[in-house]
């Protein structure tokens, strides 16, 4: 039951930067996979192959069809190293956002977006501005953005590496216990160790010059850690 998958992807850019490959990756549905590696590798060109934002030089990229993406709904939530929140309007609008834009109904939209920031512990927040909220607080508004639309797959690209220590220690507990209870396919791109290994299932490892996977480390025996 594959979620993802890439075969002999390579990317070179415009500029003649060879990001990728070849790379072959399987995820699995529901898997938590890192993508580790220093930067330059190729990790966010990986992920943002995957998301659809850019197509690969060569090989394929495969991502399952869902009955979301039937109604009008996203296969992937991305979530960035940066929030990029609009700062002009509210956090409950801004989660409400790719609701808007795939044209949801304002009442089912409303409840997705109460439920969404339920999920990432946000719900006293929804009528404050993001200037008025810390970091961590900012990558949880993100990150209910990235959930509201149900997507199966969830990308994340190096989302707490500008969190002090201590959130991003919070939010890598809270993301677990998120995917825990919500089973979605993540893949999740960082350069920390730690990280890796504490969030995930399998680890991939990449290599720079160009992008490549130097070996998959399973981890999945030390599961259920909680
Ligand atoms: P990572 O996420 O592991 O840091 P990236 O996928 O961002 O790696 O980058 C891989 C390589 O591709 C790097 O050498 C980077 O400079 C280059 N690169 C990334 N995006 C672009 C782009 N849009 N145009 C040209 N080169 C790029
Ligand atoms: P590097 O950029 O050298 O790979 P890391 O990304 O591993 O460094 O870590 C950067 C900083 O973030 C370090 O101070 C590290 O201790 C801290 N850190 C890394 N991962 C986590 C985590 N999951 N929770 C809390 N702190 C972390």
């Amino acid at each position: 039951n594959v979620a993802v998958s890439l075969r002999g992807v390579t990317k070179t850019y415009d500029n003649g930067v060879v990001a990728l490959g070849p790379i072959d990756l399987e995820v699995r549905r529901g898997e938590f996979v890192s993508l580790l590696g220093p930067s330059g590798c190729g990790k966010s060109t990986a992920l943002r192959l995957i998301a659809g934002l850019g197509t690969p030089s060569s090989g394929t990229v495969r991502v399952a069809r869902t009955a979301v993406e039937a109604n009008g709904g996203h296969a992937v939530g991305f979530v960035f190293q940066e929030p990029t929140l609009m700062p002009w309007t509210t956090v409950r609008e801004n989660v409400r956002l790719p609701l808007r834009l795939a044209h949801v109904p304002l009442s089912s939209a409303n409840a997705r977006v109460d439920q969404a920031l339920a999920q990432v512990g946000l719900s006293e927040f929804a009528n404050a501005y993001p200037r008025e909220l810390s970091g961590g607080m900012k990558m949880r508004v993100s990150l209910a953005r990235a959930l509201v639309t149900d997507p199966d797959i969830l990308l994340m690209d190096e989302p707490f590496a500008a969190l002090d220590e201590i959130t991003r220690f919070r939010l890598n507990n809270d993301l677990l216990a998120l995917w825990r209870s919500l089973r979605k396919t993540v893949i999740f791109v960082t350069h920390s160790v730690f990280e890796s290994v504490y969030l995930s299932q399998r680890v991939v490892v990449m290599t720079s010059r160009p992008g490549r996977i130097a070996t998959e480390i399973s981890i999945e025996a030390t599961e259920p850690r909680g």
